[in-house]
């Protein structure tokens, strides 16, 4: 295994726990994946993150091949697929956290409530319509409510973050859960104030220069997508 995938496997099982470790994802549930050479690695279906190592993470091409003793993510056509179609962005993160998946349990998208939805990159986070899990038509769906976004809900199911390396995918998703608690405890609080479009467009072009930057991850991670030690990774999972 070049030492470069090595770096690439183990960022993504750290990523896998500290998922577990933030309360995005429990179990089984939630994977990962990330742009690596012609291809992608992704994690394996089924594996508790505690138990996941290096080596189980399988590696894929763009047609949805693999030769990996493990079966890849039941969700890999979803992370192939917006990873083929979307060449600015090199990691996927799929979880099922309770307040986004609340919304997405209702089939609600997520107004401009807090501008700190700019950094799901436009004025909603769009709820995809109900697929089941694993299927074409979810990762149809999954792409469509993606466009022109970074995140999207996805109808009794869960969320997805998606970022230019691993370390903004899962800063992303952290930041759509936070916003998805506070509006669900505000419209217990009384009515929520939407921020209009123009505001939004703004924060979206001031928020190109906001956020985990790349500098600080070459600085503080590596040119692999490795995570930055800020966002608390550890690098060496026991
Ligand atoms: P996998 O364990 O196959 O990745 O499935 C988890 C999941 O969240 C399916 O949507
Ligand atoms: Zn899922």
């Amino acid at each position: 295994m070049p030492s470069s995938d090595l770096t690439l496997r183990t960022a993504i099982v750290a990523a896998m726990r500290q998922l577990i470790a933030l309360g995005l994802s429990q179990g089984t549930s939630g994977n990962i994946s990330v742009r690596a050479g012609a291809g992608f690695l992704v994690t394996p279906s089924g594996i508790p993150a505690e138990d996941l190592t290096p080596e189980h993470i399988v590696p894929m091409d763009f047609a949805g091949h693999h030769a990996h003793a493990l079966p890849p993510s039941s969700e890999w056509r979803f992370h192939r697929d917006i990873l083929r179609a979307r060449p600015e962005i090199g990691a996927v993160v799929h979880a099922h956290p309770t307040y986004a998946t609340a919304f997405a349990l209702c089939g609600r998208e997520i107004p401009a409530v807090h501008y700190m939805i700019a950094a799901a990159g436009g004025p909603t986070i769009r709820c995809a319509p109900y697929a089941s899990y694993g299927t074409e038509a979810l990762s149809v769906a999954a792409l469509a409510a993606l466009e022109d976004r970074k995140a999207c809900l996805l109808a009794n199911h869960g969320m997805i973050a998606i970022g230019p390396d691993l370390a903004r995918a899962l800063w992303l998703a952290l930041e759509v859960e936070t916003l998805c608690r506070q509006y669900a405890i505000a419209l217990q609080v009384g009515a929520p104030i939407v921020l209009d479009d123009a505001e939004i467009a703004r924060t979206v072009e001031r928020f190109k220069s906001y956020g985990p930057r790349p500098a600080e991850i070459a600085q503080d991670g590596d040119e692999t997508g490795s995570p930055p030690a800020a966002l608390g990774f550890d690098e060496n999972p026991a």
